[in-house]
């Protein structure tokens, strides 16, 4: 758990129960986001801010030991990805099928809400997804992060024959490659300044790579129609918007700059639809069968493991190396 910036702990708390609806999973990975390692560096997240000690992890995959009063599925012993979220499921949002925006989630390892550096939690039923044997403890745990890339390239309407611009190739824009082929991109150029992950892109499949220190996105032989921005770097944001198709559709993923200082005239000439994403909405089933049909490897991002009590190890190892793309924390080791 975390205590302050810079202050985590392990702690032995009681195996907790599930209540009506829940389920208990044994928690057998969980990725660590660039969100988890800004709550450590920083106590908070925006106006999200660590007042109590807080455990952290919100990509986790397990085994269902437990079930509370009312559940008849998914069945104790089966394994699952965890949708980390949970909201209300009564407010206008959540009726309207958008239950990403609703403003009672409550989402793991987001105060006051404990995530899933544990050796157990307990979810809501219906959002501990089953998971196939095909997929890996560590595949089933980021099913998360890939649903950030399915939901990205849902809301850029990336489809047969897109050419598509992915500025950033961390672990979401590595998810993205993957996902933006999977839906029929033909065309997948990605831009960032580490090569080792541009390699990592192009073995995924992306058809061009940039190193953003050298090549510009807006000398491209043809302008992409769908920019998946996974930098947040602000600079690399409104470049890649100058470089879209007329009818072009940025999708602002990453996250950066509080503010940005738009090309109005770009955008109005050229009629570009711009987008926020914010998490995802009905994609773990999605995000389940693009791993299990081999369309999208998971397992080749990770590049590092570590045990609960190597926590923060894990949580700096980002900086550390930057040969690192994702690291796993497996709790019961
Ligand atoms: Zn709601």
């Amino acid at each position: 758990m975390l205590r302050g910036p810079g202050d985590v702990a392990v702690e032995q708390r009681p195996v907790p129960e599930p209540g009506p609806g829940q389920v208990a999973v044994r928690v057998a990975s969980v990725g660590v986001c660039g969100s988890d390692t800004h709550y450590y560096d920083h106590g908070r997240i925006g106006r999200f801010v660590v007042e109590e000690p807080l455990v952290l992890g919100h990509e986790a995959a397990g085994e269902v030991t437990g079930r509370g009063p009312g559940v008849t599925s998914p069945a104790v012993g089966q394994r699952v990805s965890i949708e980390p979220g949970v909201p209300d499921l009564t407010c206008p949002q959540c009726l309207a099928g958008r239950y990403n925006l609703c403003p009672n989630m409550r989402f793991f390892a987001t105060p006051p809400i404990d995530g899933a550096f544990a050796e157990y939690v307990v979810v809501h039923a219906a959002f501990a997804h089953p998971v196939p044997d095909a997929l890996s403890d560590d595949a089933a745990a980021l099913l998360e992060p890939l649903s950030v890339g399915i939901w990205a390239c849902r809301k850029g309407r990336v489809t047969a024959g897109s050419r598509v611009l992915i500025t950033g190739a961390g672990p979401i824009g590595l998810v993205a490659v993957q996902t933006a082929l999977a839906f029929g991109a033909t065309e997948v150029v990605v831009s960032d300044v580490n090569l080792t992950r541009l390699d990592l892109a192009r073995e995924l499949g992306a058809t061009e790579i940039l190193d953003a220190r050298t090549a510009g996105v807006t000398d491209l032989d043809r302008a992409p129609g769908v920019l998946l921005e996974c930098s947040g770097h602000p600079a690399a944001t409104v470049s890649a918007i100058r470089a879209l198709a007329p009818a072009g559709r940025a999708v602002l993923v990453g996250m950066g700059g509080d503010e940005l200082a738009l090309p109005l005239s770009v955008v109005q000439e050229n009629e570009i639809e711009l987008t926020g994403t914010f998490r995802y909405a009905g994609t773990w089933p999605t995000a389940v069968a693009l791993v299990a049909s081999g369309r999208v490897d998971l397992d080749r991002l990770v590049t590092g493991t570590y045990g609960l009590e190597q926590a923060e190890d894990a949580l700096t190892a980002g900086r550390r190396d930057p040969q690192s793309v994702k690291v796993v924390v497996h709790p019961q080791t």
